[in-house]
């Protein structure tokens, strides 16, 4: 980062969790380091929002994004969070209806924040649908999800450290809500496994996750990925283990 930063630096852009290894990202140092290059920083939480305990303010981001269906909401819709300063700073990207204050054939004036960036008519149905989801995670409450999720991730990374034939990517950083690893064995792919845990009833994702500069990092095609949620057991993972088991004994 430090060599990546410069002072023409404007923007970085930064998963504050991995979507592809499950690592959490240290992002209140990024966040430190890019305003000190005077830089704006845009945190993706798609992968940390279903997850974890997000305060906008505390974490000082001039923008964080996430989307509503990795957090048991519909897809197409999502949340735009920007400084209000910023915000104010910045002009429409698109024209419509309700975004405008004035109009006349020299001249247009827009709305206030949000409406100048919420041009034409929204999509009130995914709104809703995000409604409800964030509705249902704030009747668990998002520390209890935090925690319970934090108990399977370490177990089932303490079960796949049972296993000579399995590696696990960034095996000692914090994760959070996936692990992601690989069977050291010759000419398996990562697909291979998912194809063998899918026949077994276990929905894991394979490949690169969009995330081919971190699989060229090491030097592989893709990974394995288990994810986890709210409604995931320990015994869900006992049973992936067993049919891990089998992977191994198949492709071995
Ligand atoms: C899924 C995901 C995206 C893409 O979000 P979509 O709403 O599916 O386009 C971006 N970043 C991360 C970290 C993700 O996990």
């Amino acid at each position: 980062l430090d060599d990546l930063l410069t002072d023409k630096t404007k923007l970085v852009c930064v998963n504050q969790v991995s979507n592809a290894l499950g690592v959490v990202n240290p992002i209140k140092t990024i966040i430190e380091k890019a305003h000190a290059k005077g830089a704006w920083v845009l945190i993706d939480a798609a992968q940390s929002a279903p997850h974890t305990v997000i305060d906008v303010q505390a974490m000082d981001c001039d923008f964080l994004v996430f989307s509503g269906h990795k957090m048991y909401g519909p897809t197409g819709i999502g949340i735009l969070y920007g400084k209000e300063d910023i915000l104010n700073e910045l002009p429409p990207f698109h024209g419509g209806g309700e975004m405008i204050k004035d109009v006349t054939m020299e001249v247009s004036t827009y709305a206030c924040l949000p409406f100048k960036f919420e041009a034409g008519t929204p999509d009130i149905a995914g709104i809703i649908g995000l409604g409800a989801a964030v509705g249902f995670i704030n009747s668990i409450g998002m520390q209890t999800i935090h925690d319970y999720e934090k108990e399977l991730v370490d177990y089932t990374i303490q079960r796949l450290s049972e296993f000579d034939e399995v590696e696990i990517y960034a095996k000692d950083a914090e994760h959070s809500g996936a692990v992601s690893f690989n069977l050291k064995f010759d000419g398996v792919h990562s697909s291979d496994v998912g194809m063998i845990l899918d026949k077994k009833g276990i929905a894991v994702r394979t490949g690169h996750h969009c995330a081919q500069p971190i699989m060229h990092h090491f030097n592989i095609p893709g990974t394995v990925r288990a994810s986890f949620a709210v409604y995931n057991t320990k015994e869900e993972i006992d049973t992936f283990i067993e049919g891990l088991k089998t992977a191994i004994r198949m492709l071995g």
